[in-house]
């Protein structure tokens, strides 16, 4: 029997994320209640019929009343009013955390509005699909994912303590844990995730603009590459709206790095030094083969579909 690491969790949001979390972590058996705040009565009604949350409501400071882990998983630009939302119902020794994409921005809008005496631990699962809502989550989502968080510089130990158990809470839902500065985490996922969202939102933009290939053409003969693009730029446009937004200056930054690279295999391509590319191509492949071997590979058979890492 697991230990019960949180009496009531409260989960702001129940979208994929939230509805994953609440599913994980019921089956961890390590929270006693769980109770969920959503603004949408259609959300509710499906939290309640999947049997999610012992409590749903559609007010995120009754959900947070009494809780000892408020969990706020609502899109990045909406951090800031949640965290707002749930402050004068939190209680001391209370944990907050979120599951935002972006860091920096996120850890400093719960900062500003979590009174004294709550620990805020900001978080983010690496762990996610392109389908949205409640009905798109499942308990396995975050099984040997990462789990990045990315605590205040504060050494006292109850804070100590309480980010400590967040790291349990996630390890009992299946994920690695790993501690980040903030402004780290922002550059790192830039890279690793937003640029290839943005470079995939670009192509599939590009594709469908052009005049000389169809449409059908495109739908056709997709399985060149073009594929794997549609899948990453079906992702939900209210997320990937708000974390570019958020994460403007490291997106920035890596956007200008890469389009150095891109100008130089353009001049390579143009003048026809093949050795140039053969060398590029062959060091992209062993990038490939170290993601296989850290156990990152996507899709799972197992899930028998996608899931990808916002
Ligand atoms: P989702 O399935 O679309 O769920 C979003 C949730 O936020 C829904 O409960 C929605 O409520 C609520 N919401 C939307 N706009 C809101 C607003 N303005 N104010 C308050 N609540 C609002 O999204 P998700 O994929 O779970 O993403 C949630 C968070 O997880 C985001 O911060 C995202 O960056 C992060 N994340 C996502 C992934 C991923 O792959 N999807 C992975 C890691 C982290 P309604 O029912 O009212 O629409």
């Amino acid at each position: 029997m697991a230990q019960v690491l949180y009496p009531r969790l409260a989960v702001i949001g129940c979208g994929l994320i939230g509805s994953s979390v609440a599913r994980a972590a019921r089956g961890a058996g390590v929270v006693g209640e769980i109770v969920v705040a959503d603004a949408t009565p259609k959300a509710r009604e499906r939290v309640m019929a999947l049997g999610l949350a012992d409590e749903v409501t559609a007010d995120p400071a009754q959900a947070a009343r009494g809780a000892d882990l408020v969990l706020l998983a609502v899109p990045v630009l909406a951090m800031a009013e949640a965290a707002r939302d749930v402050a004068p119902a939190l209680k001391p020794g209370a944990t907050l955390t979120d599951v935002g994409s972006v860091k920096a921005s996120v850890a400093e809008a719960l900062a500003e509005a979590a009174p004294p005496g709550v620990f805020v631990v900001p978080g983010h699962p690496i762990a996610g699909t392109e389908r949205s809502g409640p009905d798109a989550g499942f308990a396995e989502l975050f099984e040997n994912r990462w789990v990045i968080l990315t605590p205040q510089k504060r050494e006292d130990e109850p804070y100590l303590e309480a980010v400590q158990r967040l790291a349990e809470f996630w390890q009992a839902l299946g994920s690695n844990v790993e501690r980040m500065d903030e402004r780290h985490h922002d550059l790192v996922l830039a890279v690793t995730s937003h640029l290839p969202h943005l470079i995939a939102y670009n192509i599939v933009g590009t594709a469908a603009d052009l005049e000389e290939v169809t449409r059908a053409e495109v739908m056709k003969y997709s399985a060149g590459g073009f594929r794997d693009f549609t899948r990453i730029a079906a992702s939900d446009p209210t997320m990937w709206r708000d974390i570019f937004v958020a994460n403007r200056d490291a997106v920035l930054e890596i956007l200008g790095r890469f389009t150095e690279d891109l100008q130089a295999l353009s001049r390579a391509i143009r003048w026809g030094e093949a050795d140039k590319l053969f060398e590029l191509f062959t060091r992209t492949r062993e990038i490939r083969r170290g993601v296989i071997a850290a156990g990152q590979e996507s899709p799972e058979p197992n899930f028998g579909r996608d899931r990808h890492q916002p």
